[in-house]
């Protein structure tokens, strides 16, 4: 079995995780839970702070939030020195809750409202990435008539098509998000941008996908970015500063997923960007990413408690857990795949096939298909790894299942980061009928 970051097997045959046994996780908070091992947090944001800072590059680390936002991870991504990516009112609200340095969060997203828009620049926040000719036009009138600046970056989709799901690309030509390189949008949105008096142009940004798991991809975005800028340079002598590559790099959710080390792509992308800014002559520019799956992914465990079991002659042995899709929709969204184990009882033999299902009320509520577990007991606790990105951040109250309790440990602590949602809670924004 694979086990993540700090998970050990106690002698009582527990899992642990971060020197704390989850089966005691489990009574203290309840099921579901995601529990965050914070160290394995720590360890993957150095491995992309460090490497850049090894090779002498000027570099961002922004944390893509939208992975997982919560006051906690904010903070603990402060304290890793990293940058933070929202894409929402919501997770901007979140990173200044949490007293999230400003001029280090940078703002996404394909359709900004103005409020959102209006939001970011009285925070004062570090950088707006342009996603469309709209925006464009909706920025320059609201910081013309507050006469602020704002950092800006033009996103552009580079034709670039990573090894992924299909759902999960985003490098496309047809894509919803961004400018096209190679159809003269992208050029067109540079000439309304590059003089703009509060508007302050600073290079460009893509992001190919999700879930890459070789470095080429990204070497090729960034050859087909930095001749972008080098074409600029020349024709309007303007000098971009900043390029950022954009997240996606791969986890193991399986053995199907063989991922690479933080710093190889980094060094990968640091190679590529530096041959080609040679290559054409413009100063090396600060290289920025946004890893948001390999930062928080594998550091999150899911603790079910199993309830039913249904055996289907000569077919399938169904086992049925305290959440689901509520808390963790991406088989169903994705047919993503996960490895799992029994947290009271990781010694024993793994004699049987089961189907994990979900509670809630669809076929398609099922978190595992055919896993090999010991023989399964109703009240044994059922650990899937790999949980800690788009799982709680996708939770949903479908069926008003209450969604899960969120812990942190580290170094034999741990801690609620976010409180199990309570019927009440729920029915808090109900108005009862009046008439
Ligand atoms: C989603 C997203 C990311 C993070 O992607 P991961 O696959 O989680 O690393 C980074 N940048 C942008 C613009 C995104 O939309």
């Amino acid at each position: 079995m694979h086990l993540y970051g700090t998970q050990t097997v106690t002698s009582e045959g527990h899992l642990a995780i971060g020197g704390v046994d989850t089966v005691e996780l489990a009574k203290e908070y309840g099921t579901p839970a995601f529990i965050y091992d914070i160290a394995l947090f720590r360890e993957r944001a150095r491995g992309f702070v460090e490497t850049f800072k090894k090779e002498n590059v000027k570099a961002q680390v922004a944390y893509a939030s939208k992975a997982f936002s919560a006051v906690a991870i904010y903070q603990v991504a402060q304290q890793e020195g990293l940058s933070v990516d929202v894409v929402s009112g919501g997770e901007l609200f979140t990173a200044l809750k949490a007293g999230f340095p400003t001029e280090k969060i940078h703002f996404h997203g394909n359709n900004k409202s103005v409020e959102e828009l209006t939001y970011a620049l009285d925070a004062k926040i570090g950088c707006i990435v342009i996603d469309n000719f709209y925006e464009i036009e909706l920025l320059k009138q609201l910081t013309r008539e507050r006469q602020q600046k704002m950092a800006v970056l033009i996103r552009v989709t580079p034709g670039v098509e990573a090894h992924t799901h299909d759902f999960i690309t985003t490098g496309q030509a047809d894509s919803k998000f961004g400018f096209d390189l190679s159809n003269g949008q992208a050029d067109e949105a540079f000439k309304a941008l590059y003089k703009d008096e509060y508007l302050q142009l600073k290079g460009m940004h893509c992001h190919i996908g999700s879930q890459i798991f070789e470095t080429e991809a990204f070497s090729l975005a960034a050859k087909k970015v930095v001749d972008k800028m080098a074409e600029w340079k020349q024709q309007y002598a303007f000098e971009a500063t900043v390029l950022n590559l954009g997240g996606g790099f791969g986890i193991r959710y399986t053995a199907e997923d063989a991922p690479l080390e933080p710093a190889v792509y980094v060094d990968d992308m640091i190679k590529a960007v530096k041959k080609e800014a040679e290559a054409f002559g413009i100063e090396l520019p600060e290289i920025w990413i946004e890893p948001g799956r390999s930062l928080v992914g594998d550091a999150g465990t899911t603790l079910y408690t199993v309830g039913s079991h249904k055996t289907v002659p000569d077919v399938r042995e169904y086992i049925a857990v305290d959440g689901g899709m509520s808390d963790n929709i991406r088989p169903a969204l994705y047919e993503a795949k996960y490895e799992g184990a029994i947290a009271n009882n990781m010694n024993a033999a793994l004699t049987t096939n089961y189907t994990v299902a979900g509670k809630l009320c669809e076929s398609g509520d099922k978190i595992i298909e055919d896993i090999k577990l010991p023989e399964v007991q109703t009240g044994d606790i059922l650990a899937t790894f790999c949980t800690g990105a788009y799982g709680y951040s996708m939770a949903s109250n479908y069926n008003r299942v209450g969604r899960p309790a969120v812990v942190f440990v580290e170094n034999g602590n741990h801690q609620l980061a976010v409180k199990r949602e309570s019927y009440e809670d729920m029915a808090q924004l109900d108005i009862e009928l009046k008439w």
